[in-house]
């Protein structure tokens, strides 16, 4: 009997917190495109935002963790954690589909990051080796014609997540944390509960 191939989201992000924006659109992506799992892929260094302080690796992992523990379908990716930098996406998915060579592979996005797009490494062997989902974004301002002249491919391997628009950000959250605002109903208590416990981005 054909076995019917594995479905798979890729979904990358610092995720310094994860926050409710991230598990909408990893849900609503699993279940629109019909997902078997989701892996939650924390970035290791990103190379579009080098400056920027980011929490250790070792932290976003544990709040990585805390943000999917009841979702069985969500699993935790090291694959851009534990290979050293840097790690293009292109990478990535080259090293997921050598991982299960069966599968088809969506890589899920915000409409902010689509709209960078043709700025990351190989966007068109991207498009050649997994679909995208997208979920919109408030002030994402995606020129979809000016993508789809550089990249022809774009418009049969987009997938808009129908999904209501969020706008938390985890910069807005490290903001709350460090001006002493709440950030509960924002992301789950577990990764509030952690964020407390490490004493994540206060004021120095
Ligand atoms: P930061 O504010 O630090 O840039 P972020 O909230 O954008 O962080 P990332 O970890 O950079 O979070 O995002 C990972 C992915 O999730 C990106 O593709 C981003 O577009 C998407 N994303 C994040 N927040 C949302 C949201 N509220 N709605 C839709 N997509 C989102």
């Amino acid at each position: 009997m054909d076995r019917v191939a594995q479905r798979i989201g890729l979904f990358g992000g610092t995720f310094d917190p994860p926050h409710y924006g991230h598990l909408l659109l990893a849900q609503t992506a699993a279940e629109q495109l019909q997902l078997d799992q989701v892996l939650w892929i924390p970035a290791g260094l990103n190379p579009l935002k080098q400056g920027q302080q980011i929490t250790s690796v070792a932290k976003r992992l544990r709040l990585v963790g805390a943000a999917i523990s009841d979702n069985p379908m969500f699993q935790l990716s090291l694959v851009d954690t534990e290979r050293p930098a840097p790690h293009y996406t292109i990478d990535t998915l080259n090293i997921i589909q050598a991982q299960y060579p069966t599968a088809e592979l969506f890589f899920l996005m915000g409409g902010d990051s689509l709209a960078s797009f043709a700025r990351w490494r190989a966007p068109a062997e991207i498009l050649s080796v997994a679909q995208l989902g997208v979920m919109r974004r408030p002030d994402d301002a995606i020129a979809l014609d000016v993508l789809t002249n550089f990249l022809p491919t774009l418009p049969d391997r987009l997938n808009w997540i129908d999904a209501p628009l969020i706008e938390i950000s985890a910069t807005d959250l490290r903001n709350r944390t460090a001006n002493g605002n709440a950030t509960r109903y924002f992301m789950p208590d577990l990764v509030c509960d952690l964020i407390d416990t490490f004493g994540l981005y206060q004021r120095p």
